[in-house]
């Protein structure tokens, strides 16, 4: 992860279908294009970033929430007030579908802006048949909208609704036989995840539900280890599962079960801080022990609204033990591989498709120092110049 294939004066070949056909000194490919459109930049050309981990479909902020927390409410006292995820599970049960539309555009505008051409998008605020499709029909939409790429992740076990407390274990039932063959019919969804935390899914109930969703076509990703060391990341493992994420909890012999699988194992730092947690997931033991990391932002409205996988990089620099190197691998290659287009997308290589992203830096080791401004002039689409909309902004509805 620490070696960086990091190269001067080069040119990028751009085929007419949006892939990358050659990499190579300027000078032999300027021979080589020909009259082909020719555009000089001035900075570090990065891979597109790609952010493995959302739940960028929501409605309104949670201020409330920030602001209770603030003062040092925990958990339960949010919940208590009317806050907390099942707040945004009313919001978005009563919103419409083009309310959605509309504001998870706006914020797939900024991630693009910030850098991320390739945004995994997880369902999981309707948490009842039919909010989960329609959060997953938004994902859809945005997905033909000319935007980033999105990658559909069906969470519906993200939490027990109100209406099925304490009744866990009919609500996973739910999910299994009502929600999983839905998906699978309207086919708008590759991932599936659940949300194995003690209080929330059990290791259990979730080998459950991944099991049933690979019987529907979706391949396992999990939310494992974040507060209590639970056995999610060695469940992860077992599945096979494409990543294993938040992990600032796992145990060593979670590390030990990520690091002896092909599973990534996905870093949420931006979660951490947010939520003013004195801790972070080992990234560097993870690493030193062989497993493949992946860095996200976990854009949602309760635990993390940052959108920036440049400022992931310098928190995981900072407090996770990685070097700035094994930071930008996280956020292109491994976040590739964490959502199965690793062979596809995360380099700049022939073959892959030129997702690229210009920083206004000298050294590439500038993205993860400058933190809290976006160093990010230009961004390209499967080659298209696509000059995000740096200012559009991400109101509050
Ligand atoms: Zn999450």
């Amino acid at each position: 992860m620490g070696e960086l294939g990091v190269r001067e004066d080069v040119a990028v070949l751009i085929g007419d279908d949006g892939h990358i056909a050659a990499v190579a000194p300027y000078a032999e490919l300027m021979t080589q294009a020909g009259e082909a459109a020719v555009q000089e930049v001035d900075g570090v050309l990065f891979p597109g970033f790609v952010d493995c981990h959302t739940h960028a479909v929501f409605g309104m902020a949670r201020l409330d929430d920030h602001e209770r927390r603030s003062r040092g409410a925990g958990y339960k006292e949010i919940a208590a007030a009317g806050g907390g995820i099942l707040s945004s599970v009313r919001d978005v049960r009563q919103r419409s579908y083009d309310e959605l539309v509309e504001l998870t555009r706006h914020r797939l505008d900024r991630l693009l802006a910030l850098g991320s051409t390739t945004v995994e998008v997880k369902s999981g605020y309707g948490l009842a048949l039919e909010a989960e499709l329609k959060q997953l029909e938004v994902i859809a939409a945005m997905a033909a909208d000319g935007g980033p790429q999105v990658v559909p992740t069906f969470l519906g076990a993200h939490e027990v609704p109100q209406e099925y407390r304490p009744r866990a274990d009919e609500y996973v039932e739910l999910v299994i036989h009502e929600m999983l063959p839905a998906v699978e019919r309207q086919g708008v969804a590759r991932y599936c995840d659940v949300f194995c935390e003690p209080g929330v899914f059990t290791v259990d109930q979730s080998r459950r539900v991944l099991q049933a969703a690979r019987r529907h076509g979706l391949r396992a990703k999990l939310h494992a280890d974040e507060l209590d060391p639970s056995g999610g990341a060695e469940l992860a493992a077992e599945l096979r599962a494409a990543s294993a994420d938040h992990l600032a909890a796992i145990s060593e012999e979670g590390i030990a079960a990520l690091a002896a699988s092909e599973t990534v194992a996905v870093l949420l730092p931006g979660t951490m801080m947010f939520l003013g947690q004195r801790r972070q997931a080992p990234g560097r033991r993870l690493i030193d022990a062989g497993a493949a990391v992946a860095l996200a932002t976990d854009f949602n409205p309760g635990s993390s609204p940052g959108m920036s996988l440049p400022l992931m990089a310098t928190l995981a620099a900072s407090q996770c033990g990685m070097a700035p190197a094994e930071t930008i691998t996280a956020i292109t290659v491994n976040g590739a591989a964490a959502v199965g287009e690793a062979h596809t997308r995360g380099q700049i290589a022939p073959g892959f498709r030129a997702d690229l992203v210009l920083a206004a830096v000298r050294d590439w080791r500038e993205l993860v120092y400058w933190y809290g401004d976006n160093l990010v002039t230009e961004v390209w689409l499967g080659g298209r110049a696509c000059h995000p909309r740096r200012w559009a902004v991400n109101f509050i509805v």
